[in-house]
């Protein structure tokens, strides 16, 4: 199975109605699989037209541990504050107290306290779950728990069970699209890691052009080939030009340039991929498909 994953360095920027769009037209003629890595604002599957209630299953998921105190062993020395580097423990009543929310689990203050008073529990920071879509292929989502950490990790969690399910379909999955989360964070790099072919999505904007390059740093870290789609195009053509030349001067291919429409907006509203939306944008996306899969063969 191969494995696109469709990148961004800003949000908003129309990342995952471009991935729907390519997941509809490439399950023409492929297999494929959609993995929404995105877990801190997921909505591939709200683009599908499937809401949170109607996934055919959730579970609980653990990708993290918070430390817990046992106070009759505690000689109140106080180092476990003095060691936290997240500064998640507070002083009460001449004892340590965690602070709901700033535990990350590094187990630094079990490692200094004198009288193993400190154990490290796992915590429930994300939920998962998987809907077929009407267009006959399987979304993976998850979402993580508001105030949590472990972002990557879920990610990976994500990878994984698409993985899986692929592997549990009658004819095998051949292509695994990623939808990743915005930025160059540990979600992001997890996203990236082990993908055959990165898609980064840029608006031609001062900031999308920064935030593309930034994403492209991440990609080039991993040696993974990418090719870039200039989303909106239209709204600032001096711009566009900017990024079509940075593009060409590092051997990098446009693989699209979509316009400004306010269809987008209203596929969205009525939770309806652009491409099954608007007649016009079902060729658009239908030859992007074609020349991927060219680029696969
Ligand atoms: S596990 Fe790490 S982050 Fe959590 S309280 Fe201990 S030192 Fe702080
Ligand atoms: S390091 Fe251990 S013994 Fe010292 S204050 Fe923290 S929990 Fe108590």
């Amino acid at each position: 199975m191969k494995t696109i994953t469709i990148l961004s360095g800003k949000g908003g920027v129309g990342k995952s109605s471009i991935t729907a769009s390519l997941a509809i037209a490439m399950s023409k003629s492929r297999k494929i699989i959609c993995a929404d890595c995105d877990v801190d604002a997921s909505n591939l599957a709200l683009v599908f037209g499937i809401s949170e209630d109607s996934f055919e299953e959730w579970d609980l998921l653990s990708t993290n541990q918070k430390a817990e105190f046992d106070l009759e062993k505690c000689n109140s020395c106080r180092q476990c504050v003095e060691t936290c580097y997240f500064n998640a423990i507070s002083w009460v009543d001449n004892k340590p107290k965690l602070k709901e929310f700033g535990c990350e689990g590094c187990k630094a203050c079990k490692i200094v306290c004198p009288k193993d008073a400190i154990r490290l529990v796992d915590v429930f920071n994300a939920k998962i779950g998987y809907s077929k879509t009407k267009y006959g292929f399987t979304v993976v989502s998850a979402q993580l728990t508001m105030g949590e950490s472990g972002s990557g990790k879920v990610v990976s969690e994500v990878k994984k069970k698409a993985t899986l399910l692929a592997g549990n379909s009658e004819n095998s999955t051949e292509i695994m699209l990623v939808d990743s989360a915005a930025g160059i964070g540990c979600p992001v790099i997890a996203s990236v890691a082990g993908s055959d072919f990165v898609i980064i999505v840029t608006e031609p904007t001062v900031s999308g052009f920064s935030d593309m390059k930034r994403a492209l740093e991440v990609v080039n870290h991993f040696r993974i080939p990418c090719e870039i789609i200039i989303n909106k195009f239209d709204i600032n053509m001096d711009q566009t030009e900017k990024t079509e030349r940075f593009a060409k001067e590092n051997g990098i291919e446009i693989l699209s340039r979509i316009p400004y429409d306010k269809a987008f907006s209203e596929a969205l509203v009525n939770m309806t991929p652009i491409a099954v939306h608007e007649k016009k944008y079902e060729k658009l996306f239908d030859d992007l498909s074609e020349k991927l899969l060219f680029d696969f063969r």
